[in-house]
């Protein structure tokens, strides 16, 4: 007797955070090249005009043949703008300045916010993960990344306005979860940048811990400085130097989000 086997289809995940420079790019580049190392198969889209996604992962955003811009507006499909990341071992659906115009093109579209959700569905039975690496607005654009994802990971610092930004985030997303997007779930929290000998951190981080529980993700990304050297090498830190602390924390966030992500865990 034949059994139907279901087909397996992409778990797409947002890394977000409207703050500015709290390590989304940096999350979603070394999660991607961790995946990528645990035999998943990765596509990165870099949501982002500032291209850092694309650039760090070893891509140069000026000469690109398309980019996520075109896909937005429907003049290319995503395997037509994929570049593959060779030093990450994923994919890559990059961007570069033109993808700010997108802000107003997408404007007079129908289902403007669907538009990145239409395109991905072409394409998620090819990959194991689609990691989206968000702009620190809560722009048209995150939306049509929210809009796609089934969750959302969030890094943040452990300081004391990270946990006021927090909420207007997590409100966002329950709003979007109400009206455009029933499947989307904060997945977890990820601390980043930690330095356990700072007071106010190791503060921050256990009220944390106490306000969302499970949410919390058990990894904990200290500070490093390997982290932040690798993007001018066109490498995720994990594949730059596998060794250094941060990037074997990035490994071992890769194994946790594989295990939150088998069914019924998020
Ligand atoms: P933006 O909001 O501009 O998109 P972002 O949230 O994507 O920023 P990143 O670009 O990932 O943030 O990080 C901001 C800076 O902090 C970068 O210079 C990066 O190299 C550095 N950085 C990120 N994580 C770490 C870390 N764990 N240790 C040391 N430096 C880090
Ligand atoms: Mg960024």
């Amino acid at each position: 007797m034949n059994i139907p086997v279901p087909p397996i289809t992409a778990r797409v995940f947002c890394i977000a955070n409207q703050k500015g420079g709290v390590g989304k790019t940096t999350t979603a580049i070394n999660l991607a090249a961790a995946l990528a190392k645990l035999k998943q198969r990765v596509l990165l889209i870099d949501l982002d005009p500032q291209g850092n996604s694309t650039m760090g992962s070893g891509i140069d955003k000026s000469s690109l043949a398309h980019n996520l811009y075109q896909v937005l507006i429907g003049e290319a499909t995503i395997p037509e703008a994929v570049v593959a990341s060779e030093s990450g071992g994923y994919d890559v659906l990059p961007a570069n300045r033109e993808l700010s115009g997108a802000e107003i093109d997408l404007v007079g579209m129908d289902e403007r916010e669907l538009q990145l959700k239409h395109a991905l569905e072409k394409v998620e039975l090819h990959y194991d993960f689609v990691l989206i690496d968000c702009p620190p607005t809560l722009s048209l654009l995150t939306l049509n990344g929210l809009a796609s994802a089934h969750g959302v990971i969030i890094p943040m610092q452990c300081e004391y306005f990270a946990l006021e930004g927090l909420s207007d985030l997590v409100n966002t997303i329950k709003r979007v979860h109400r009206n455009i997007n029933p499947e989307l779930s904060l997945i977890g929290l990820l601390r980043v940048m930690y330095d356990p000998r700072v007071t106010l951190q190791q503060q921050v981080s256990a009220q944390l811990e106490a306000h969302f529980g499970d949410k919390v993700f058990k990894t904990v990304v200290p500070r490093n400085v390997r982290l932040a050297e690798a993007p001018s090498h066109g490498m995720p830190g994990v594949v730059y130097d596998p060794s250094s602390r941060g990037a074997q924390a990035y490994i071992a966030f890769g194994a946790e989000v594989i295990e939150r992500s088998r069914p019924n865990q998020t």
